[in-house]
C-alpha cells in the first residue's frame, strides 16, 4: 500500500470542520467563541473538552489529549491512522492518490468496491422484502415472538431472503450485479464450481437476514437464521470468505457496540447475535459476539486494542463452561482480564432479560467471578473433603490455565489464592505451572514448525 501524500492530507484537514465533525459524535454546546463537550476520553461531570473552530483544533484541559480531525476520528473511532484519514477523505469527497501506484492494488480496491456495493443494496432489498411482502410473514413472525419491534428490525436492518431464489436473481440482474459478482460477493455459489455454465444458486433462501456490518456500519457480509425447524442447512448460514469479510477476526455488530465497549472499559462476549440484539437494546450496550464461530487469537486481539476485561456470558450447560474455557484460554495470552457469567440453566441472556428485565442479567454480570474463582466454585466439594490426589489432579489442571496467564504478578497472586483454597503447596502449584508452561512452548515451536513444512 502506498503512502497517503502530505498534501493530500493538508486537503482533508482543510474541507472538514472540526466543529461539525465532532458535533456528530458528542453534544457540542457553545462557550464563547469556543465549543464544549463531556471529553469522550476521561470519565467527567462538567465539561473540559474544548474545540476550537479557529485553529480547527480539540484540547482536553482534564486529561491533556489534544490533536486535529484526523487525529480526533484515530482517537475516537480507535481506528490506524490510514483509516481515519480515508473515512475523512470519503466524507469530503476528495479521492486519495497513493503516492506509489501499484496496479495490482488498484484493481483489488476495486474489485472489493464492487463487493461492498453488492452488499450494501442486498441489505437494503432483504430490508425491503421483510417490510413490505406477504411472503415475509413467518420471518415476522419470528421476530414479534421473539419480542422484537420493527423499529429495532429497523435499526439492525435486519432481511428477509426470499424462498424463491428467482426473486433474488431478478433483482440482482436489474441492479446490474453479474453472477460472477454474486459468487464473490457470498451471496450466491456455483451449482458445479468447474463448469460455471450449470448456472449459481443463491446462498441464502427463506432465512431471516442479519447484515454483518464494518467499523464504518457498512454491510460486509450476513448472516441467515432458519425459520422453520425441519429447513435444511444450519441453523446459522454466514457468507463464506470474500476479500471484505472474515469471520475469524469480525465481531458481530461491532459498528454499534465498540463505542460502548471503550467508555465501559469491558466488553461482554455473548454466544450468539440475538443475545447481543436483545442486551443492547436492553440498554446493556458493550456487548460482543463471535460470528457462530470459537473465539479466535485474532478476536482476542481485536477485542484487546479496545479493553482490558472481558466477562464470558455463556450457558450454564456443559457446552457453555467448556465453549468459556476455550474463549479464556485465548484471551488470557493477551492479557486481558477475564470473567464468567453463566445464566441460570435453561435460559440464555435474551430469554432472560424478556422474562425478568435487563437487571437479572445485569446482577449475573456484576456478580461474575474471575475465570479461576469460577473453576474452583464449580468444583467446590473437592476442595477441602476431597481425597489429596483430586485436590493435586485439579491444581495441574488449573496450572495449565495459570500458565497462559501473561503476567508474571498475576501469576503469582494466582498460585498464592489456589494454594489457599485447595489446599495444596503453593510449590507444588507453582512447579505444574512452569511444566505446563514448557509444555504450551514446546507445542508452539511445533505447531509453527509444522506450519513452516506446508
Ligand atoms: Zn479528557
Amino acid at each position: 500500500m502506498g503512502q497517503i501524500p502530505r498534501e493530500t492530507i493538508e486537503q482533508i484537514l482543510d474541507s472538514t470542520d472540526i466543529v461539525e465533525l465532532i458535533g456528530s459524535y458528542l453534544q457540542l454546546t457553545r462557550a464563547g467563541s469556543n465549543h464544549k463537550a463531556l471529553c469522550p476520553f476521561h470519565i467527567e461531570k462538567s465539561p473540559s473538552f474544548n474545540v476550537n473552530p479557529h485553529t480547527q483544533r480539540y484540547k482536553c484541559f482534564g486529561c491533556q489529549v489534544s490533536g486535529d480531525a484526523i487525529e480526533f476520528v484515530k482517537e475516537y473511532e480507535n481506528l490506524p491512522f490510514n483509516d481515519a484519514v480515508r473515512k475523512l477523505a470519503d466524507q469530503a469527497g476528495i479521492q486519495i492518490v497513493e503516492d506509489v501506484f501499484d496496479a495490482k492494488e488498484e484493481a483489488r480496491r476495486k474489485s472489493r468496491a464492487k463487493i461492498q456495493r453488492l452488499q450494501i443494496e442486498a441489505a437494503k432489498f432483504f430490508n425491503m422484502l421483510l417490510f413490505k411482502k406477504d411472503f415475509a410473514q413467518p420471518a415476522r413472525d419470528y421476530l414479534k415472538a421473539r419480542g422484537l419491534g420493527m423499529d429495532v428490525s429497523r435499526s439492525w436492518q435486519f432481511g428477509y431472503a426470499p424462498e424463491n431464489q428467482s426473486i433474488f436473481f431478478q433483482w440482482a440482474e436489474a441492479e446490474g450485479f453479474p453472477v460472477p459478482l454474486l459468487v464473490e460477493g457470498g451471496l450466491a455459489a456455483w451449482r458445479d464450481e468447474y463448469n460455471p455454465n450449470r448456472g449459481a444458486y443463491a446462498r441464502f433462501r427463506h432465512r431471516l437476514m442479519f447484515p454483518v456490518n464494518n467499523d464504518f456500519g457498512d454491510t460486509i457480509a450476513f448472516s441467515g437464521r432458519v425459520l422453520d425447524k425441519d429447513q435444511k442447512g444450519g441453523k446459522y448460514v454466514n457468507s463464506p470468505e470474500t476479500p471484505l469479510f472474515d469471520k475469524s477476526k469480525t465481531f458481530y455488530g461491532f459498528d454499534k457496540t465498540k463505542r460502548p465497549i471503550l467508555r465501559e472499559k469491558k466488553a461482554i462476549v455473548m454466544e450468539g447475535q440475538l443475545d447481543l440484539i436483545a442486551a443492547y437494546e436492553s440498554g446493556i450496550e458493550n456487548v460482543t459476539a463471535a460470528m457462530g464461530t470459537a473465539f479466535t487469537a485474532q478476536h482476542a486481539q481485536l477485542l484487546k486494542r479496545h479493553t482490558d476485561e472481558a466477562i464470558l456470558c455463556f450457558d450454564s450447560d456443559t457446552a457453555g463452561v467448556a465453549a468459556a474455557t476455550k474463549a479464556f484460554r485465548v484471551l488470557a495470552p493477551t492479557g486481558m482480564l477475564v470473567r464468567i457469567a453463566l445464566v441460570p440453566p435453561g435460559e440464555d441472556p435474551d430469554s432472560l432479560i424478556r422474562k425478568h428485565g435487563p437487571a437479572s442479567l445485569e446482577d449475573i454480570l456484576n456478580e461474575a467471578p474471575e475465570f479461576f474463582d469460577f473453576q474452583i466454585d464449580r468444583r467446590g466439594s473437592l476442595l477441602t473433603t476431597g481425597p489429596l490426589r483430586d485436590r493435586l489432579n485439579f491444581a495441574k489442571e488449573l496450572a495449565f490455565d495459570i500458565a497462559l496467564v501473561d503476567d508474571k504478578m498475576v501469576q503469582d497472586s494466582l498460585i498464592n489464592r489456589i494454594s489457599v483454597r485447595l489446599k495444596v503447596g503453593e510449590e507444588d502449584i507453582r512447579r505444574q505451572v512452569s511444566n505446563a508452561k514448557r509444555d504450551q512452548i514446546r507445542a508452539e515451536k511445533s505447531k509453527i514448525r509444522r506450519e513452516n513444512m506446508v
